[in-house]
């Protein structure tokens, strides 16, 4: 049976989108407006297809459901993660996401956790993350009277920074940056500001005010994550993140590395170089899903790897 699977991106365009996608990840994108490919989704406002193999053609939720004891212990058939490129050519609105208990009882839908890993940003380049205010009241009351320089907390990015985004964080992407972000499959957000932009016809995208206000957390003042690589031989692993959801850690190969699966399957996306995983040929761009009876991965070449796996709870 097939262990390896390669997946074709969805692609959606954006105000704020841009054209890296193709430049730096050669994807063919719709226009120069391109603000997210999704890399590996099985959500049904956009999915991946299975590009390889016998399962070629077949999206994703698809397959799940097909062989869903061979990606992992539990009967959830719904696909656990959404893994996304974003390109922000301009700033994206500042924005929160619901937790799975608001979402389902209000969207009838998972919640949005999600953890970023800067993959480029210019220098100086801005990220909203969390805001100043010490509890909900003092929240409410500067968004509602606008005062969004007081309220919204900035911070400089760099390349390499890696932020865990969990639900009910005020944040926003902003210009100049492009993130690898891994989250609950879960399209809800809930618009907070849009910097007053409007669109081709002249419309403005729609607030969620009232929502946001139920669902943001005060006080919350995340700061990046701070993890050290391990060496091993020429060759670093690091642990980026771990959440109730899923973890996501970074291989940077220099010659090989050898790793093993769990009994849940792995999302191996190509973000730097070229290679092979056992005998499968690898660059940069392309994104994998490994089931468990694929057993050990070896990882050869000049190649950087992130790599998210999803918590076995997650799937019951
Ligand atoms: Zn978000």
């Amino acid at each position: 049976m097939q262990t390896w699977f390669k997946l074709k991106p969805t692609f959606k365009e954006m105000i704020w989108g841009g054209s890296r996608l193709k430049t730096e990840f050669g994807y063919d994108i719709p226009s120069d407006q391109t603000g997210e490919a999704w890399i590996i989704s099985a959500h049904p406002q956009g999915e991946s297809v299975v590009e390889n193999g016998d399962a070629a053609n077949v999206p994703l939720s698809q397959l799940y459901k097909m062989i869903r004891p061979y990606f992992g212990p539990g009967k959830n058939d719904e696909f656990p993660i959404m893994v996304k490129i974003i390109d922000a050519n301009k700033d994206l609105s500042v924005q929160v996401h619901p937790d799975d208990e608001y979402a389902r009882e209000i969207e009838d839908s998972l919640g949005k956790s999600e953890s970023w890993y800067v993959l480029d940003c210019a220098p100086d380049t801005r990220m909203v993350m969390g805001h100043h205010a010490r509890n909900s009241e003092e929240f409410n009351a500067h968004l509602l009277s606008g005062n969004y320089d007081t309220l919204f907390r900035n911070l400089t990015v760099n390349k390499g920074d890696c932020f865990d985004v969990s639900a009910g964080t005020i944040h926003a992407i902003c210009e100049g940056t492009l993130v690898y972000e891994a989250q609950e499959n879960s399209n809800v957000t809930y618009r907070v500001y849009d910097y007053d932009r409007v669109d081709a016809k002249g419309n403005k995208r729609e607030l969620h005010i009232r929502k946001a206000m139920e669902v943001t957390k005060s006080p919350c003042k995340p700061d990046p994550i701070k993890s050290e690589p391990i060496v091993v031989g020429k060759n670093r692993v690091t642990f980026l993140v771990e959440n109730e959801y899923f973890q996501m850690r970074k291989y940077e190969v220099r010659d090989q590395i050898t790793l093993e699966l769990s009994d849940v399957f792995m999302i191996i996306s190509v973000i730097e170089g070229e290679g092979r995983i056992n005998k499968n040929p690898i660059r940069k761009g392309d994104n994998f899903i490994a089931l468990p009876n694929e057993k050990t991965l070896t990882v050869q070449g000049e190649v950087t790897l992130l790599i998210v796996e999803p918590k076995a709870e997650k799937m019951m």
